[in-house]
C-alpha cells in the first residue's frame, strides 16, 4: 500500500478512497463486464481481491448461495500462500490467527511391546518446515477466515467489490467471432433470469463446474475407494502431542491425520474409514462412527468429544482438466483465450497434503496478474495462453504428489529394522512441495532459459522469488525483500552488486542503473508511459553487500 503517495488521506490506510460513481460496485448486475468470476471459494475471491484494485477494470463475482461460508472445508495455509498473502496485505492478521505448525510428530505402534500391537507410541518428531524456505510459517486457518480477509481486500478497495450472491450459473456461451464481449453467461437469480455479456469468465466454481462443462472439458482420473471422515472438534484427551500436527498409523484401526486448529484448543481429525467397494459408499456414514473409529486408533490414549463444530466424509479420488480454457490445444495460434477455469474446477485430490485451497488461489493469482496487464494494455492478450500451459503443469505434479501421499498414509506400519517410520521420510521428502515452493515455470514468454542461471543460484529461474532479509537503506528499517512485491501487477528488478564500491563508475550497478535510467533501450524506459511515475510498471530494487552504515548513501 502506498500510503500518501498521492496526497493525505485521513482515516484507515488500509481503505482506499473510492473511484468515481460509475466504476463503484452497486447492488445491479451490469449488462457488460470485463472480467465476470464464477464462484465465491478460495480461488474466486483471490482473482476478486486482485482485481478491485483496478477501478478501469469492471469486474463482478457470482456466487449461487445466500451468503458467506462460515466454517468447514479446508484450514492448511503453506509458506507460499502465506507470501501471497504478505503481496495483499493481511499476512499480519492470518499469523496472529492461525495455528502455526512448527514440529509434525509420528506414531505408530509399539516395537518394543508386539504383545500389544494395539498400543501407539511417538516414533518421531521433525521440523515442519525446513530452515530458509521460505520467511513464512506454515499455518492453519479457517478457509471461511481465508476468505473473510479477501472480502474485506474488497469492500476496501477502490471499487468496493462485493460477491453477487444468489447468482447461479445457468448457461455459458462463447462466440468465437470479434464481439467485444463475446462470453454470454445466464443466471438463475431470485426466480428471474440474468444476462451478462464480458470480455472474460473465469470459472472458479468448484468440483461440478459448470463453467468446465460449457468449454467442453473433463475431470479425469481415479478412484481409491476408500473413505475418510473429518471432523473439528473440542475434546479432552491424555494424547501428549494434541496441539502438534501428528499423523497416527494404528497396526489394525487406521490412521488419523491431527491438525490442531487455531485459537489453541479445537482440534481437526482425518480419519480413515473403510474400504468402500462401489463409488459414493460412505453415504450414511454417522458421525459416531468417526468418534469410535478415531478413539481405537488412539488407543491407550483416551479421547472425549464434547462439542463438534463440524463434520464431513469424502471418498478419495483424483482428477484432472487437460486444459484450463476454452482454446483447443490445436488452436492455440489463432485463438484467443476468453474463458479460465481455476481451483477445484480443474482439478481434485485428497484432502491431507493440505493443498486444495492453496493449489486453488495460486491458480487464480497466476491468472489475475494477466488479465490486468491484458486489460490495462500492458500485455498483448496471447499472454493469457500462459495460464494453462503453467497451471496445468502445476496441477499435474499435484496429483501426482497426492498419489503417492495418499497411498504412503494408507498403508499398514511398516515391519522394519529401521526406527524412523516410512511415513515421516515421505513426509520430510515432500516438505518443499507442500509448502508450495516446488513451483517451477517453464521457458516461455515470460520465464527465460537458464542459460544465466550461473548468475544468481539462489534464485531458481522459474521459481517464485525467495525472500530474504535486509536492511532498507533510506530509514535503515530491517524488512524482508519479499515485503516489495503487492498485488500491484508491477514488474521488479532486483539487481544483486557485487562486492565493489557501488557508486565506481565502473561497478556492475552503476553501469545498470546508468542504462536503465538513460539508454533509450532501457525497458524502464520504454514501458513507463509519459507522465507515469519511473517506478509505476517496472520498480528497480538493488541489493548491496555492504551494512547499510558502510554505504555512501549520497555519493549513491
Ligand atoms: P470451492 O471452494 O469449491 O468454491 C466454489 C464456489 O463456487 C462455491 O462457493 C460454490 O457455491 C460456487 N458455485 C458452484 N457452482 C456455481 C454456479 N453454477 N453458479 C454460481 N456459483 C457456483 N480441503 C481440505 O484441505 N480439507 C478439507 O477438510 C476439505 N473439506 C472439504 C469439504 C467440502 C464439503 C468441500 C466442498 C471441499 C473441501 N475441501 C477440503 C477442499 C477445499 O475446500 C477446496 O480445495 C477449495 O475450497 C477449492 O477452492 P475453489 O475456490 O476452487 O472452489
Amino acid at each position: 500500500m502506498e500510503i500518501h503517495l498521492n496526497g493525505f488521506h485521513d482515516g484507515n490506510p488500509e481503505i482506499y478512497p473510492p473511484a468515481g460513481e460509475d466504476k463503484l460496485y452497486s447492488p445491479e448486475m451490469p449488462d457488460e463486464l470485463d472480467v465476470l468470476i464464477v464462484g465465491s471459494g478460495p480461488a474466486g475471491l483471490n482473482l476478486a481481491a486482485q482485481l478491485s484494485q483496478f477501478p478501469e477494470i469492471k469486474t463482478r463475482i457470482a456466487e449461487r448461495k445466500d451468503g458467506p461460508m462460515l466454517r468447514g472445508q479446508a484450514d492448511g495455509v503453506s509458506c507460499r500462500s502465506m507470501e501471497m498473502f504478505n503481496a495483499f496485505g493481511f499476512v499480519e492478521k492470518a499469523a496472529k490467527e492461525g495455528h502455526w505448525v512448527n514440529e509434525t510428530c509420528f506414531w505408530q505402534p509399539d516395537p518394543e511391546n508386539p504383545e500389544n500391537p494395539e498400543q501407539i507410541v511417538r516414533a518421531g518428531r521433525v521440523q515442519d518446515v525446513e530452515d530458509d524456505l521460505s520467511e513464512m510459517p506454515h499455518i492453519i486457518l479457517n478457509q471461511a477466515r481465508v476468505h473473510d480477509f479477501y472480502l474485506e481486500v474488497m469492500r476496501n478497495s477502490p471499487t468496493r467489490l462485493d460477491v453477487d450472491y444468489q447468482y447461479q450459473l445457468q448457461i455459458l456461451e462463447i462466440d468465437t467471432g470479434e464481439s467485444a464481449y463475446p462470453v454470454t453467461a445466464t443466471f438463475a437469480h431470485q426466480g428471474q433470469t440474468k444476462t451478462v455479456r464480458a470480455k472474460y469468465v473465469v470459472g472458479c466454481d468448484g468440483a461440478r463446474s459448470a463453467v468446465r462443462t460449457a468449454i467442453g472439458r473433463e475431470l479425469k482420473g481415479d478412484y481409491a475407494y476408500q473413505s475418510w471422515g473429518v471432523m473439528d472438534i473440542l475434546m479432552t484427551t491424555d494424547f501428549p502431542d494434541i496441539r502438534h500436527k501428528n499423523i497416527i498409523k494404528s497396526a489394525a484401526a487406521g490412521n488419523i491425520l491431527i491438525i490442531p486448529r487455531e485459537g489453541g484448543h479445537l482440534v481437526r481429525l482425518y480419519v480413515e474409514l473403510d474400504k468402500l467397494s462401489e463409488r459414493g459408499g460412505s453415504k450414511g456414514v454417522s458421525l459416531e462412527h468417526i468418534i469410535d473409529t478415531a478413539s481405537r486408533i488412539f488407543s491407550p490414549y483416551q479421547i472425549d468429544v464434547k462439542e463438534v463444530a463440524w463434520w464431513s466424509v469424502y471418498e478419495i479420488g483424483h482428477s484432472l482438466t487437460d486444459k484450463f480454457d476454452d482454446v483447443p490445444a490445436t488452436d492455440i495460434n489463432h485463438r484467443l483465450p476468453h474463458v479460465f477455469i481455476a481451483g477445484d474446477a480443474c482439478h481434485t485430490h485428497s484432502a491431507k497434503a493440505g493443498q486444495g485451497m492453496n493449489v486453488s488461489m495460486g491458480d487464480s493469482f497466476n491468472l489475475g496478474w494477466k488479465l490486468i496487464s491484458v486489460l490495462t494494455g500492458r500485455c498483448p492478450p496471447e499472454l493469457l495462453h500462459s495460464y494453462s500451459a503453467e497451471r496445468q503443469a502445476v496441477a499435474q505434479d499435484l496429483i501426482d504428489f497426492d498419489h503417492e501421499w495418499s497411498r504412503a498414509m494408507s498403508k499398514p506400519p511398516e515391519d522394519s529394522d529401521d526406527t524412523t517410520p516410512l511415513i515421516q521420510k515421505h513426509f520430510v521428502a515432500g516438505g518443499e512441495f507442500t509448502a508450495g515452493l516446488r513451483v517451477t515455470y517453464p521457458p516461455s514468454s515470460i520465464t527465460s532459459s537458464s542459460d544465466w542461471q550461473h548468475l544468481a543460484t539462489g534464485q531458481p529461474v522459474g521459481n517464485r522469488f525467495h525472500s530474504a532479509p535486509v536492511i532498507r537503506l533510506s530509514d535503515a528499517r530491517p524488512m524482508q525483500l519479499g515485503d516489495t512485491i503487492k498485488i500491484d501487477t508491477r514488474w521488479h528488478i532486483y539487481a544483486f552488486a557485487g562486492s565493489g564500491d557501488p557508486a565506481a563508475t565502473d561497478s556492475g550497478i552503476y553501469k545498470l542503473c546508468t542504462f536503465l535510467a538513460n539508454d533509450k533501450n532501457s525497458p524502464v524506459l520504454k514501458h513507463t508511459p509519459e507522465g507515469a511515475d519511473i517506478d509505476s510498471v517496472i520498480s528497480v530494487y538493488g541489493i548491496f553487500q555492504q551494512s547499510h552504515q558502510a554505504l555512501d548513501f549520497e555519493a549513491m
